[in-house]
């Protein structure tokens, strides 16, 4: 009788969200990049109509706090460079516990 001890090898496939660049916090509000801006915490937003915005510097902030920034100053909070939009994208993170 053979016995044979099949291992099954498991991938993990934990699917890490790789974004463009590598992202922490928005250096505005300092909230995590992940969550709403702080405005939209504020007003206690449930929907996910925090947009993140990146620069063509390629850093990365909630819409609507360079959306403020840019106001006062149309330069990168982080390296002063003139500011302009790459591209937004909308918040599509699976939910991970
Ligand atoms: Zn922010
Ligand atoms: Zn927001
Ligand atoms: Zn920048």
């Amino acid at each position: 009788m053979a016995s044979k001890i099949v291992e099954i090898k498991k991938w993990n496939v934990a699917t890490t969200w790789v974004w463009d660049v590598v992202v922490d916090n928005c250096a505005i509000c300092r909230n995590n990049i992940m969550d709403n801006c702080i405005q939209c915490q504020i007003i206690a937003a449930t929907d996910d109509n925090c947009t993140l915005a990146w620069g063509i510097c390629n850093h990365i902030f909630h819409l609507h706090c360079i959306t403020k920034w840019i106001q006062t100053r149309a330069v990168c909070p982080l390296d002063n460079s003139e500011w302009d939009f790459q591209k937004l994208e909308k918040k599509e993170i699976p939910a991970v516990s």
